[in-house]
């Protein structure tokens, strides 16, 4: 499902690899590893008005058409304030302004507050996770982000080309021959149901990535206990390496198709040289690869004409 081609260099061995039916590439050089950038204590600036906090979120938050925001446990879902899609709602994952563990339950209702939020939107719906400044999170109080789009993201579409040209060939569900794949690897981590794995052409630090044997935002009900649990198994392996700040995404298909998509929760760690500044890039950069931009185009070229006057 993916080539390897080494590359040795006075300096050490690389590779690059390329997944063969998404054409998505990486490289990795593990003597990158010495620069020893990676790890970091988990840091945290003051808390300071926070929006998100149990003393603001019900009256600075935007609410829903009916003037509701979802609540389940802990978390409160609301729509985001400056979105970029067309169904993008904000969840509160904890009361707690600077959690760095999470519980299952808190997990739990939160994926159920954000998908009972995304699901009446329809299209292609994602859930995702900066977690930390460094991951992209530009509050610092722990909350998820949901999006359904008519269009899917760029990570989406590819993969839902790769699903559609290996059935066309092998009359085998693309998800189902990588699922096989991985659990026979080195790579495989744990699950049955549930098949997580460190993904072989990885989009990102040590990226692991959850097969779900679903497809749709509907169907999802019945896998968040488990779904939680991974989460939780994978942000020890995480921190256990020594790195807190991370990005999640879970990606689902429109429809469930034979030759269509599963649904996927992929994790990246990021690497944590100025644990707190905030980085520009979060999950629509890293998982999706599709970059959220604020100037428009025509209105730089004004500004340069105008400037130039
Ligand atoms: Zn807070």
């Amino acid at each position: 499902m993916f080539s390897v081609t080494e590359v040795v260099t006075p300096r050490g061995t690389l590779q690059y690899r390329e997944e063969k039916y998404s054409g998505f590439r990486c490289r990795i050089s593990p003597d990158r590893r010495m620069r020893q950038i990676d790890q970091s204590p988990f840091a945290l600036p003051a808390v300071e008005n926070c929006p998100f906090c149990p003393d603001q979120v019900f009256t600075v938050t935007p609410t829903f058409p009916d003037g509701s925001r979802i609540i389940r446990g802990e978390s409160v879902t609301f729509p985001n304030l400056y979105p970029f899609g067309e169904g993008h709602v904000v969840t509160v994952i904890t009361r707690n302004h600077s959690a760095d563990v999470f519980s299952r339950k808190q997990l739990v209702d939160a994926f159920r507050g954000i998908s009972e939020a995304i699901l009446p939107v329809g299209g292609y719906s994602t859930i995702n996770w900066n977690f930390l400044p460094s991951a992209g999170a530009s509050v610092i109080h722990p909350h998820m982000q949901g999006l359904s789009d008519q269009m899917p993201t760029h990570v989406v579409s590819r993969y839902l080309s790769a699903s559609h040209e290996h059935y066309s060939r092998y009359g085998v569900n693309y998800w189902d021959a990588v699922k096989e794949k991985e659990k026979a690897s080195d790579r495989y981590l744990f699950g049955e149901e549930i098949i997580w794995s460190a993904h072989a052409v990885p989009l990102g630090e040590r990226e692991v990535r959850g097969i779900l044997p679903i497809a749709t935002i509907d169907e999802f009900d019945a896998y968040i206990d488990l779904l939680a649990r991974g989460v939780l198994e994978n942000l020890t392996l995480f921190r256990n390496l020594g790195t807190y700040a991370f990005n999640l995404s879970l990606c689902f298909d429109k429809s469930h198709n034979t030759d269509g998509m599963r649904a996927f929760c992929s994790m990246i760690s990021r690497i944590n040289p100025n644990p707190t500044s905030t980085s520009d890039s979060a999950f629509m950069e890293r998982m999706h690869l599709e970059p959220v931009i604020m100037t428009l185009p025509e209105d730089l070229g004004k500004f340069y004409r105008k400037e130039k006057r």
